[in-house]
């Protein structure tokens, strides 16, 4: 059973999301479309690596900056093909900044947005950690604020709350445990409480709630791009391709999660999709996923559910960036102490959460 939050006023959003949300707002555009960089069946285009001033290849330049300067690469599986291509690890938010922190590496560079860059602070107090783009931010985190948060929890006295790791830094020191798109449903099992708080994803949280007998408080918050993938560009990505397997994103639309086949995390896609027997996949999440999709699966066809499925802030890095970054060591993203220790227990709480 599940109950509303408070609902979020258009009005009362920062200025960033609501231009984002009235963009998205024109997504029911026809499925067939094309995003610029990417070709007709959705997939990011191949961008040949430039040579820079003394004949060396871009990637070259930016592997021997990054060795010179004991500094470790990360790129989120959303990022643009040719960013993942040169970086030392791909993958999810989470699991990025664990793999990092345990690493010796002086400098962490997170290709990503700043939520993602913050945990890795988190996680890795010691290493500078550095954000090339450092506009890049994830509308979704941008919907609690930690004054919008206290004010709730000052609301519903007593009961935990539950913050997806897509939030910043702030949220997570004001909330008892993190959760993740893969173990939502475990963290929300392992509290002892009947009552649970979860922010900022509206659809995650409808997504635990739809695997456990727990009274979910919501937080009206989703991310864009997620939330606008409907049943009827589904119903078309489905005629088009019939054979072919439906993944989703558990940030995608209950009504969306219900036509598909399988529900899981991006790592879980490429998990699912090298395991599986299927040849064929239509995939619910944004559309960066389908490089690592090709690489990991060369012998597999993957289909975007909807082309549209596009986060401007995960494709503003460039190879050029990445190389200014660093050169310079710019974009330093650190965290105060008094939010830091509160959010690292968070964290770590979640990440005590096995299975
Ligand atoms: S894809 Fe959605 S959740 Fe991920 S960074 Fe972009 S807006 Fe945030």
């Amino acid at each position: 059973m599940t109950k509303k939050g408070e609902p979020l006023q258009q009005g009362s959003l920062p200025r960033r999301v609501q231009r984002i949300i009235k963009i998205s707002s024109g997504f029911n555009k026809p499925f067939f479309s094309i995003r610029p960089g990417h070709t007709a069946s959705g997939a990011l285009k191949k961008t040949p690596y430039t040579t820079d001033t003394t004949g060396q290849t871009m990637k070259d330049t930016i592997r021997k900056l990054a060795k010179e300067k004991n500094a470790i690469i990360l790129a989120h599986n959303y990022v643009p093909a040719e960013i993942q291509d040169v970086a030392h690890l791909c993958g999810d938010s989470l699991e990025l900044s664990i793999r990092a922190a345990e690493t010796d590496a002086d400098i962490i560079v997170f290709c990503g947005v700043r939520f993602m860059a913050e945990t890795a602070a988190i996680l890795s107090p010691e290493k500078t950690v550095l954000l090339p783009v450092e506009d890049a931010g994830c509308p979704m985190a941008d919907m609690v604020t930690p004054e919008a948060l206290k004010k709730r929890k000052a609301q519903l006295p007593g009961i935990p709350v539950v913050t997806y790791v897509n939030s910043t830094a702030a949220v997570k020191a004001l909330s008892d445990i993190c959760c993740t798109s893969a173990n939502v449903i475990r963290v929300v099992e392992s509290l002892d409480s009947e009552e649970i708080l979860m922010t900022p994803d509206r659809n995650l949280a409808l997504y635990a709630a739809s695997h456990s007998s727990k009274k979910i408080h919501l937080w009206e918050g989703f991310c864009p791009f997620h939330n606008t993938l409907d049943r009827k560009t589904v119903s078309e990505a489905k005629k088009a391709h019939p054979d072919a397997f439906f993944i989703a994103h558990p940030e995608c639309p209950p009504e969306v999660l219900a036509m598909a086949d399988a529900v899981t995390s991006t790592s879980g896609m490429i998990r699912m999709a090298k395991e599986s027997e299927h040849k064929k996949f239509i995939i619910g999440t944004e559309t960066g996923l389908l490089h690592p999709l090709r690489q990991a699966c060369p012998d597999k066809i993957f289909h975007p559910a909807s082309p549209e499925m596009y986060c401007p802030d995960m494709k503003k890095i460039t190879l050029e960036i990445l190389k200014n970054t660093l050169e310079k060591e710019s974009g330093r993203v650190t965290v105060p102490e008094d939010i830091r220790i509160p959010a690292l227990k968070a964290v770590r709480k979640m990440m005590a959460i096995k299975g």
